[in-house]
């Protein structure tokens, strides 16, 4: 089976496990845990932060980030399709009792005059919601992997801290946002007050983010994160493990890109669905299954039959994601499959 599902679903090689076993651990609540520590010294020194803080999921690392910057009945700025709003199940309402203000931009980009009308889209002062946080994400993940200009990014931070407003991002998949711009990762950590990462992601380590930011925000973090339930204790199995994937398989992604960029142009060639060749950024592409059938769920299940896994994203578009798992030929293999599936849905014999 070829799983094109996601880039969370990679398996520890014998290696890392081997890394894992050997692993000196201690209890991180008591801050004694070295293998924690190493890793998140290493994280200060290669974004070029303050402090770092071992974090068990991503979505937990957005939600301190806005637990500790946001008070009860105040806002988050950020997109209708950003994961905070989309894919964390309401935590922010449960969690911090404050409330997303989203904007729905076709290029999935907020800017500096978003973050304006939005501010203005409603009455302000001391009987009304105040905007305390701007949420970013970088790849965007709705928006087919794609990159947050840092461009952008500057004139953001320059805005809110104008307005005291803090600025986070969700980098999930910064990793890939810095393979694919070459924008250096403390370039993006400098102009952000917060931001997360995720081993777990294209990296291909089985667990943990990293939430970063100034030394005052991570004492509140490291105190949010024990609320949370997220106070772990021999926890340096895990972060050896993500130190693995940074030191040896961080390099791979700029192949998970050539790759997904490789299989975009043979897709061109399958007739009856669509994609944007040129939107096409990192690690992820959307096809539009449109003209051959509207229901995602039939053709993923068709494609399961002939052994390819892939995600039914959203009515009218499947998507693929290259992970580190996937080679040369499961591409090749997986667009014959995909091939094969318009044929049989489409009703039409291709090689009559
Ligand atoms: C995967 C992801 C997260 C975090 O996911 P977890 O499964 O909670 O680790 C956060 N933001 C984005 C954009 C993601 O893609």
């Amino acid at each position: 089976m070829i799983d094109m599902r996601s880039d969370t679903l990679t398996k520890p090689s014998d290696e890392m496990r081997e890394i894992i076993r050997a692993a000196t651990v201690g209890d991180d609540c008591y801050g004694e845990d070295e293998s924690v520590n190493d890793l998140e010294e290493y994280c200060k020194d290669l974004f070029g932060v303050e402090g770092a803080l071992f974090i068990p999921s991503g979505t937990m690392a957005n939600q301190i980030a806005i637990k500790a910057q946001v008070e009860e009945g105040n806002e988050i700025i950020t997109e209708a399709n950003y994961h905070i709003n989309f894919y964390e199940i309401a935590s922010t309402t449960i969690l911090s009792r404050a409330v997303l203000n989203c904007i729905r931009k076709k290029d999935g980009i907020i800017n500096k005059n978003d973050v304006e009308e939005l501010t203005n889209s409603k009455p302000r002062g001391p009987l009304y919601s105040k905007p305390q946080l701007v949420s970013i994400e970088n790849t965007i993940n709705y928006y087919q992997g794609k990159t947050f200009p840092i461009e952008t990014i500057k004139e953001l931070y320059n805005y809110t801290r104008d307005k005291g407003i803090a600025l986070h991002m969700d980098g999930a998949r910064l990793f890939n946002a810095y393979v694919a711009t070459g924008v250096p990762l403390k370039e993006y950590a400098k102009n952000v007050d917060t931001l997360s990462i995720c081993f777990a992601k294209g990296l291909g380590a089985p667990y943990g983010s990293m939430l970063m930011g100034n030394k005052d925000f991570i004492n509140s973090a490291r105190r949010i994160r024990k609320q949370f339930g997220g106070g772990l204790h021999q926890i340096g199995m895990y972060a050896v493990a993500a130190q693995y994937a940074l030191d040896y398989q961080l390099i791979d992604i700029k192949h998970d890109h050539q790759l997904t960029k490789e299989m975009a142009i043979l897709l061109t060639g399958v007739p009856g669905i669509s994609i944007n060749l040129d939107s096409i950024e990192t690690n992820m592409i959307f096809i539009n299954i449109d003209n051959i059938t509207g229901n995602v769920n039939e053709f993923c299940h068709l494609c399961k039959k002939y052994g390819l896994l892939i995600f039914p994203w959203l009515p009218g578009i499947v998507r693929l994601v290259i992970n580190r798992h996937i080679s040369k030929e499961d591409v090749y293999k997986a667009v014959e499959i995909l091939n094969m599936v318009v044929e049989k849905l489409s009703g039409r014999v291709r090689y009559a």
